[in-house]
């Protein structure tokens, strides 16, 4: 029997790779949506590849192009975040979740509500609505599955066990592109300087947030929200090798570890398969060749996105939506030129101690208090950003 899949996030660095194992297996799947934003001819591409129902771009304006390239098709074209959300509630067994953003979430929710299998890789879903994707999940008898590599790792390393005998949960980190830069060339630091990562080929995105570790910050958060651990019991840790993506402690002392070649296709090929595991084509490690792993806690001075984490967590609320937009905002912003590196964690600090004030991180957690959230943060950090000096 083939297997209804949608893939939001389809013309990115996850949708690329989910794209690339079903096309291991073209038979096995019967493609419903495909979603993307400005990379229309690559969007329009795939589509006609995997013979998508509907292809849906971001943006109203690029709704022409996907159009006139999708020609004679028969497949459907349409274009908004409404659009987006919509063809997420298209019936599907399995949805990627590859948009990078907030914009990930409300798709994601459309989807649980179908009752679809939801593989997560946009983690901003979590940190910015943790409890309400996973009641969500739970009131419509809808499974999540986590794609981040380390989350993966954890959900594995878990499989079998009982939750309240874990002690402690360490993902790692590879440093990212500063890893053994100083401080001080730090701030220097350039756009092509972040954006090249030393392990991982990801999107521009995620890959500034590793060299920034806004990206471990972000995951310390989603595994406590995906986990239900608490904060206490989270720990990250630097590997420079990116081989172990994470290791769960229990209270008999018992480390359960997952280690890999730093490749997607494992995470996203585990979630496509699961629950049973199939062949991957994944590099298999030669330990005697690789001698050793090296390990060492995270610098507080150079990373001081896992503070702010850790300070995001025991708020709780709506908190996370308020990290998360802020840091999205100053993102922009340094990928815009406007700010150095190192302003990034500065502005989201900012902002954060704006909005503790703010009655709004305390109220009920809806979609609609999320998006507000979201859209209050990325104000107050502008503001902070038009205050810094040039
Ligand atoms: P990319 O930047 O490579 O891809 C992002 C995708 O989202 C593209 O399809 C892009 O379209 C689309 N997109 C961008 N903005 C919007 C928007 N406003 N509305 C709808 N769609 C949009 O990102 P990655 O694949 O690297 O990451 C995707 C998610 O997965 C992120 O949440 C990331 O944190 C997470 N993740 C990624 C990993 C990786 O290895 N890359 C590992 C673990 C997690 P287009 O390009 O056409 O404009």
């Amino acid at each position: 029997m083939t297997r209804r899949i949608s893939i939001f996030g389809a013309t990115g660095s996850i949708g690329g790779t989910t794209l690339d194992l079903i096309g291991r297996d073209p038979a096995a799947y019967d493609v419903v949506a495909l979603t993307g934003g400005r990379n229309i001819d690559r969007l329009a591409q795939m589509a006609r590849q995997f013979d998508a129902e509907i292809a849906v771009t971001a943006y109203e304006d690029h709704l022409p192009a996907l159009r006139a390239a999708l020609a004679g098709t028969g497949i459907a074209c349409a274009a908004g975040a409404g659009a987006i959300t919509e063809a997420a509630a298209r019936p599907a067994d399995w949805v990627m979740s590859a948009i990078v953003g907030h914009a990930g979430l409300a798709p994601g929710m459309a989807a649980l509500k179908q009752g679809a299998t939801l593989a997560l890789a946009n983690k901003e879903s979590l940190v910015t609505a943790g409890p309400l994707l996973m009641q969500t999940a739970r009131d419509h008898g809808a499974v999540i599955l986590p794609v981040d590599s380390e989350h993966s790792a954890v959900f594995q390393a878990l499989i079998g066990e009982d939750i309240t005998t874990v002690e402690r949960i360490i993902i790692t980190a590879s440093g990212g592109a500063f890893r053994d830069w100083p401080l001080e060339k730090m701030a220097q630091a350039t756009l092509a300087d972040a954006s090249a990562h030393p392990n991982w080929a990801m999107g521009q995105r995620i890959t500034i947030d590793s060299a920034s570790m806004f990206n471990k910050a972000l995951e310390l958060i989603e595994t406590h929200e995906f986990f239900g651990v608490s904060p206490d019991k989270i720990e990250a840790l630097v590997h420079p090798e990116s081989l172990v993506h994470a290791m769960v402690g229990f209270v008999d002392g018992g480390l359960m570890t997952h280690v890999g070649p730093p490749d997607m296709r494992h995470a996203v090929g585990f979630a496509l398969h699961w629950p049973i595991r199939r062949p991957l084509p994944v590099a298999r490690l030669d330990f005697a060749k690789l001698g050793q792993f090296t390990f060492r806690a995270p610098d507080p001075a150079r990373y001081p996105a896992l503070r702010l984490a850790r300070e995001v967590m025991q708020a709780g609320g709506l908190t996370g939506a308020v990290f998360n937009g802020a840091k999205e905002r100053a993102l922009d912003a340094f990928i815009d030129g406007q700010i150095r590196f190192l302003d990034m964690a500065a502005i989201v600090e900012d902002t954060l101690g704006k909005m503790a004030a703010d009655g709004l991180v305390h109220a009920a957690m809806t979609l609609d208090n999320v998006a507000q959230t979201d859209h209050m943060a990325r104000i107050r950090a502008a503001e902070a950003i038009a205050a810094r000096p040039s």
